[in-house]
């Protein structure tokens, strides 16, 4: 086909010659217009018409076509075109509108603008078509005069220039929505740098090629690194790392140089350099080889993306500083807890299990020296400590402080071998020119014998540090995978026992209490039964300890003392009356604020007589808490209820304890009973527990009788009471009436309680 420009030169479509560029010619692109008529004087008027004329300060070529087939025929392969003048009726009598309908749905040309013509006046389109279709401009060929075409003209390519700038700005913020949020997923400033290369490239449709990052550091850190690059693309890539004043090429560092300085953008002939300003003037420079064509839209398309990117550099900068914070003790300036974890990932997941281990070191009494000696002087004995490590134990290991005074060296098994770790406590320490020896606790984990990742290597030697603290303290353990699997044992029967409360699966039986004097059932001992799932009894010495140890003891002995009370009182009601009722109850329960709270209510609506309830504590509880409890007792001695002290002779008897506590009865704990026949010598802790009782005004109680002899002997030795399977072993409710009902001594109303 053929075009003509406004000067009436011919030219052929495709011809690049057709198309001067700005850049080349030094003016902006002329507005290409495509006029489809199949009137050829209405070619040649239009082209006459407006030879010459600029619209909007650029130049006009137009495009000819004689029919809308020749018309699709041009736009199948060109595409950029401003404005169509297009006649209506063509090969047929809706060609054009046709025509309208192929370049707005088939060709997706929605920003070009359509300008409709015909030659007879009152022939008018449907109002649908130019509504649908977006047609810009409807005049019958008569009203085109000159100035009529110029304004029509006018007002097209204007609205045209406006469809594309915002289009592109829309392309282009798009474009920086996506590049943000894909910068903002990288973590670290190289990777954020790198991404800016990418994104730039994208938005601005170069290559990735000949692009490069640069960071200037803060303005003190400048003399010792410099200006670097930090990402590099294509054949810069080379370059990355290098300070920008070897990077060999001067006009690439001029160009960087300048940007930074002056802090802004700087378009030259051949390159680009954009800047990326920082509010902690850690400012960045990106060089590009290709210029970029400036029109007002794309500046501020740029602008706006350099603003982004900035916002970006900071959030990274930002959360860089955040990960030191993350990873790093501010202290001792060591990796903390997290990025030891990494770090044993690291070694985990690199197949390096069996080369490695684990060392926590844990400073004995550092609390006390850091109360005594002060807080500044507990600091630097840390730093002291950490860099005693560091230094001796080498940079093959990887050190980190995890809480206050507890450090941790992950390296080679030979380097951590406990003499290693040991010999660097050896000398005294010296702080604020005084000297201090300082002993420390140890537990090793070899990461061979480590299940799962880094946070589980960490706790194992946890664990191995805990057991060495409680049983080796100043000296070191090694986890074993014993450790763990009772740990995770213990972990499971916890959260099967938190099912089993809710699932109501905890019962009470009750042992019978025998007067060895009158042979009478003179009490009861409730004690706590879990029946799994599977019917199987789980000991109370397995899930006791347990329920202690995560609290749930209180909630648990809550339970007991009103089961036991409001048992009591139904064994009144059977006509047992007088039947006294030991209950256990451990120290986390003492402890509890509202445990006197409970055991009231526990006494009032059970309608229990009071004087028939006795708590057993057990010594090692009437021990260790002797303050707390002597006053606790008090009160509860002042409800009328009765205290025993269980398992007597186990643990470590001071007489002044026992002066102090308002106590009624001693137990004696069956490891004493078992052995009580075995010889004279067996006898003597329980004849002095009976003594000692009697001489403080307690009765004694013997646990865990299983043969007439020892009863014999018990009764010997002055205990009034005993308890055991000689007896009865503990029963359920119903198990127990029947039993009580076949005792001879015991029937209805007829025992009495033991009144010491
Ligand atoms: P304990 O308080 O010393 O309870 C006596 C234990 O000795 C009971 O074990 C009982 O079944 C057992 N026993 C009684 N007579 C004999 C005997 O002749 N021979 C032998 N070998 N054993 C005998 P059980 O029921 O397994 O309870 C173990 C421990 O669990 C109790 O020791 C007590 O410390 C604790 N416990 C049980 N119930 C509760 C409770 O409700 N609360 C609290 N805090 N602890 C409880
Ligand atoms: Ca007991
Ligand atoms: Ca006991």
């Amino acid at each position: 086909m053929v075009t003509k420009t406004a000067d009436d030169e011919l030219l052929f479509a495709g011809d690049p010659a057709e198309r001067p560029v700005g850049k080349q010619s030094g003016h902006p692109p002329p507005w290409r217009v495509l006029i489809v008529d199949d009137d050829p004087d209405v070619h040649t008027t239009t082209t006459f018409a407006l030879r010459g004329t600029e619209i909007l300060g650029r130049a006009i070529t137009f495009l000819h076509a004689d029919s809308a087939a020749q018309a699709r025929d041009i736009l199948t392969n060109d595409r950029d075109i401003a404005v169509i003048l297009l006649d209506v009726v063509m090969e047929e009598e809706d060609s054009g509108l046709k025509l309208v309908r192929i370049i707005r749905e088939d060709f997706g040309m929605g920003e070009t603008r359509i300008i409709l013509r015909t030659g007879q006046p009152g022939y008018a389109p449907e109002m649908d078509a130019i509504r649908d279709y977006d047609i810009n401009d409807y005049k019958t060929k008569s009203e085109l005069t000159r100035n009529k075409l110029f304004t029509a003209l006018t007002s097209a390519v204007r609205s045209y220039r406006q469809i594309r700038t915002i289009n592109e700005n829309r392309r282009g913020l798009d474009l920086i929505v996506r590049a943000s949020g894909e910068l903002l997923a990288l973590s670290g400033i190289r990777n954020f740098a790198a991404g800016i290369i990418t994104q730039m490239s994208a938005l601005l449709g170069v290559m990735p090629e000949g692009l490069i990052c640069v960071q200037r550091p803060p303005e003190i850190e400048l003399a010792e690194d410099g200006t670097l690059v930090i990402a590099a693309a294509g054949r810069y890539a080379s370059l990355i790392n290098l300070p920008i004043d070897e990077i060999g090429n001067e006009r690439v560092f001029n160009s960087l140089n300048r940007c930074l300085d002056e802090e802004h953008h700087i378009f030259e002939a051949d390159s680009t350099t954009l800047f990326f300003g920082s509010r902690t003037h850690r400012n960045m420079a990106a060089y590009l080889d290709a210029p970029i064509d400036i029109d007002d839209s794309s500046r501020q398309l740029l602008e706006v993306f350099c603003t982004n990117i900035s916002i970006g550099l900071e959030n990274t900068l930002l959360f860089s500083q955040l990960h030191d914070y993350a990873y790093f003790d501010s202290l001792t300036g060591l990796p903390n807890r997290r990025s030891l974890i990494n770090k044993l990932d690291e070694r985990l997941l690199g197949g390096e299990r069996g080369r490695y281990s684990l060392a926590l070191i844990d400073l004995d009494g550092f609390a006390e020296t850091n109360d005594a000696l002060g807080h500044q002087y507990g600091d630097e004995l840390l730093k002291a400590v950490a860099e005693r490590i560091r230094s001796i134990l080498g940079p093959q290991c990887t050190l980190a402080r995890l809480s206050a005074d507890t450090f941790a060296v992950l390296g080679q098994i030979e380097l951590l071998l406990p003499a290693n770790l040991q010999a660097l406590f050896r000398d005294a320490f010296v702080i604020q020119e005084q000297e201090l020896m300082i002993a420390s606790t140890m537990g090793i984990a070899h990461l061979v014998d480590v299940d799962g990742n880094g946070a589980e290597a960490l706790k194992d030697a946890y664990l191995a540090l805990r057991r060495a603290k409680t049983h080796a303290r100043g000296e070191y353990m090694f986890f074993t995978r014993d450790m763990a699997t009772e740990i995770r044992e213990r972990s499971k029967l916890m959260q099967a026992l938190r099912v089993a409360i809710e699932r109501q699966r905890l019962f009470l039986c009750y042992q019978p209490q025998i007067s060895l004097v009158t042979g009478q059932v003179i009490g009861l001992e409730a004690l706590l039964r879990w029946r799994a799932e599977d019917g199987r009894l789980i000991e109370p010495s397995r899930f006791i300890p347990i329920a202690e140890h995560s609290g749930m003891i209180v909630s648990i002995g809550d339970w007991v003392l009103r089961m036991s009370c409001f048992q009591q009182a139904e064994l009144s009601r059977h006509g047992f009356k007088n039947l006294s009722m030991a209950i256990n109850v451990s120290v986390g329960q003492f402890r509890h604020p509202r445990f006197l709270a409970a055991l009231q209510g526990a006494l009032a609506d059970s309608g229990v007589d009071p004087r028939l309830i006795e708590l057993e504590i057990t010594e090692s509880m009437a021990m260790e808490e002797a303050d707390l409890l002597a006053k606790t007792l008090d009160s509860i001695k002042g409800l009328g209820v009765r205290i025993a002290i269980d398992d007597f002779g186990t643990g470590f008897s001071s007489l002044s304890y026992l002066q102090r506590l308002q106590v009624d009865r001693l137990k004696i704990d069956r490891a004493f009973v078992a052995e009580i026949t075995h010889s004279e010598r067996a006898r003597r802790i329980p004849e002095l527990v009976i003594q000692l009782g009697h001489k403080l005004g307690l009765t004694v109680l013997a646990e865990g009788v299983e043969e007439q002899e020892q009863a014999d002997i018990l009764l010997q030795l002055g205990c009034e009471d005993a308890q055991g399977f000689y007896y009865a072993r503990p029963m359920e409710p119903q198990q127990l009436i029947d039993w009580l009902r076949a005792y001879p001594v015991c029937s209805p109303d007829g025992g009495a309680p033991n009144d010491a």
